[in-house]
């Protein structure tokens, strides 16, 4: 975390997102800067870290005229550095009661004792009783002039609409991944790092829009790489997402050639690997998506995969594949729904430029898998025998590795898949964290996450983060469970 906490914004023009920069820029170089600001969107997009830049802007001694604030003055140091007696950095989860904020109100009114004004920052705002809220609204319609607020929260529906509309309101947004790899640059730069575009933007691709994340990766790269010139290449290899991008294009060409012994191959290990399936799938049939606007003309087919599927045929798997999606909640095995795709697809006829022909034919797919009766042509047939002579090898040895304890993992994979749909509504990214996880073991009050990736592990072990997960198992068993995160290797 030193990269983090070392290259925290520290101006306007550092931060990530364009649309906050302009934002901010826009409102805060008029004449009249709002005393309410309402900053909302998830977790660790730096909403607290803006907020304690606008504390400096209308506070910074030596500024000109420039909005930006210096980062030398006394102020702006001791705002940085958190000893500023003006600035209030308020945690509004655990000071939700009446009191709190009648206390709260009484200060406000007792001017600055240094500062220009007195920025009071509420953090996770919406956590605030009725009452306290109540309260804090009549601070908010009477406000002092020396007197700033900013309200964070990650959960604005929460927030009563009379507070919300007394406010400013800044909408933070996940970063583009070219807005991440700006930050990146910076850092990069400063501390003249030997790392290529591409292994930025590789970087940027892996941080799932979280600028703490990004860094956190980016400062494991560093560690790793040594003395090494920092490429996609290393990277790739270090943390064999040899990938899951490689991989899903690897499916994709196997789906292409009809290799379906290869596919299956590759579920298989996969499968061992722990990958959760649904997210596969969806990172399948995002890139299919990604192919066929691009066929379709919709976009411009800039180095999307390198593929000779037709439309028809993409549409073809695509459908297929939005089954297999569909009936992932009910199967018994996480894999099997892709790879019934798998041998559906190899079992069809080659490939034909006579697009209309193969859309009408993945519909017949389709339909078939509906109705659940297959009646392949003659031809198919044979081809699926075929098929299936060259995958014998392959599919029995994964056929037989799922009959063993089949209970056992079914019981343990619907769990799995159970808690990942109960930490969702809690936190969108961490669910997301927990599809590239698998669960180690799961017995009687203990349960373990086992994660290839350290930044991973240090995600799930924040301690909010730690709260949520176990607050999902007890939601799911009704009692309380140790949950506990392990690194594989
Ligand atoms: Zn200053």
């Amino acid at each position: 975390m030193v990269y983090y906490r070392k290259y925290r914004p520290q101006t306007i023009n550092e931060l990530d997102s364009k649309a906050v920069r302009q934002t901010l820029l826009d409102v805060l170089s008029g004449k009249e800067i709002p005393h309410a600001f309402l900053f909302t969107g998830p977790k660790g997009l730096g909403k607290t870290s803006t907020a304690r830049i606008v504390a400096k802007v209308v506070n910074c001694e030596k500024k000109k005229n420039d909005i930006e604030p210096c980062n030398k003055c006394d102020q702006c140091r001791s705002i940085s550095n958190g000893t500023n007696m003006d600035i209030l950095e308020i945690d509004g989860a655990s000071n939700r009661g009446i009191d709190e904020i009648r206390d709260l109100r009484e200060k406000v009114r007792l001017s600055a004792l240094r500062a220009k004004k007195k920025v009071y920052i509420i953090d996770e705002v919406h956590m605030l009783t009725t009452e306290a809220f109540n309260a804090l609204l009549k601070t908010l319609e009477e406000p002092p002039s020396h007197v700033m607020f900013i309200l964070c929260t990650t959960e604005p529906h929460k927030v009563p609409a009379t507070i919300a509309s007394r406010c400013f309101h800044i909408a933070f947004r996940k970063a583009e991944p070219l807005e991440l790899v700006r930050s990146f640059k910076r850092i990069a730069k400063k501390e003249k790092l030997n790392i290529d575009m591409e292994a930025l933007e590789l970087i940027a691709s892996l941080s799932d829009g979280s600028f703490r994340d990004g860094v956190k990766i980016l400062e494991e790269v560093v560690g790793f790489a040594g003395r090494k010139k920092i490429t996609k290449k290393l990277i790739e290899e270090r943390y064999q997402i040899s990938n899951l991008e490689h991989q899903v294009s690897q499916m994709i060409k196997f789906l292409e050639e009809r290799n379906t012994a290869s596919a299956l191959k590759l579920i298989s290990e996969l499968t061992k690997q722990g990958l959760d399936m649904k997210y596969l799938l969806e990172q399948i049939i995002e890139k299919l998506h990604s192919l066929l606007l691009a066929r379709a003309g919709v976009t411009k087919e800039a180095k999307i995969l390198d593929s000779n599927l037709q439309i028809g045929e993409i549409k073809g798997l695509v459908e297929l594949l939005v089954k297999a999606h569909q009936e992932l909640k009910y199967a018994i095995l996480p894999q099997l729904p892709l790879e019934m795709v798998i041998i559906e697809w190899g079992g069809k006829k080659e490939r034909t430029d006579n697009l209309s022909h193969i859309a009408n034919d993945a519909q017949n797919t389709v339909s078939k898998i509906q109705s659940k009766t297959p009646s392949l042509s003659e031809r198919q047939q044979q081809n699926l025998t075929e098929n299936s002579k060259v995958n014998q090898s392959a599919f029995s040895s994964f056929a037989s590795e799922q009959l063993v304890g089949s209970s056992k993992r079914e019981g343990k994979s619907d769990f799995w898949t159970k808690f990942i749909e109960k930490v969702r509504p809690y936190n969108h990214s961490v669910a997301g964290v927990l599809r590239g996880c698998s669960l180690k073991d799961y017995s009687g009050d203990k349960l373990v996450i086992e994660t290839k990736f350290k930044f991973h592990k240090e995600r799930l072990d924040e301690r909010k983060v730690r709260d949520i997960l176990e607050k999902a198992t007890e939601d799911i068993t009704g009692k309380k469970v140790q949950v506990s995160v392990i690194l594989k290797n």
